[in-house]
């Protein structure tokens, strides 16, 4: 890969991109409104806007090794915080992805690295679901279905966050949904443990 390129192809495409519209990026700029906030996984092909035929604009996007939520993360909570009491954000879409090498990652023991720190996570998640996973043969199905274990346990733990908490006091949304995407084909699917406030526990002040 030479790094020269890419800058050379970004004057292109700025210059394409102006022939079209010559307003294109101060549009662009004046329109950032994001009404969907992604958590999608670092090495994950989709793109969110594409494949829901969204502007870029509409959607903000989080991505981290194996699309998780951990409590403990200021990142992600930082972004969420921002998502939902500044931007106001109605609708946040967890999606995972199947064939995920962070997924099948986690299940490796050959490494002790921040990589195998970080996917510890999904072990668990794994462990905890093992005598249901054990019961499918096809390994690939096997991992799909570890896919979609995940993105509940992400969903479960964005749920539980204070900041999603406190909007849920009063209030129906955030939505909080568990998705997946199949690299394969290009489609989405609801895995319909969709969360908001009204499912929310009642907790006392
Ligand atoms: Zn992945």
């Amino acid at each position: 890969m030479n790094i020269d390129e890419l800058l050379k192809a970004n004057q292109r495409w700025i210059k394409g991109k102006l022939i079209g519209d010559e307003e294109f990026f101060k549009k662009q700029a004046d329109s950032l409104h994001p009404q969907l906030m992604w958590i999608i996984c670092s090495d994950s092909v989709m793109r969110a806007n594409e494949v829901t035929q969204t502007k870029d604009s509409e959607n903000l996007v989080h991505r981290n090794m194996g699309n998780l939520v951990v409590p403990t993360d200021e990142n992600l909570l930082s972004v969420v915080h921002y998502a939902v009491n500044v931007l106001e954000i109605e609708h946040i879409i967890i999606c995972g992805h199947y064939g995920c090498k962070g997924v099948s990652a986690s299940l490796n023991h050959q490494d002790v690295s921040y990589l195998d720190h970080w996917l510890k996570n999904i072990k668990e998640v794994y462990v905890n679901a093992l005598t249901d996973l054990e019961k499918i043969e096809d390994v690939d199905k096997r991992m799909e279905k570890l896919v979609e274990l995940n993105v509940m346990e992400s969903v479960n733990n964005l749920s539980n966050i204070s900041v999603i908490q406190n909007k849920w006091k009063n209030r129906q949304t955030p939505f909080i949904h568990g998705w997946t995407f199949r690299p394969t084909n290009g489609q989405l699917m609801d895995l319909e443990i969709s969360k908001s406030g009204k499912e929310a526990p009642i907790t006392e002040e």
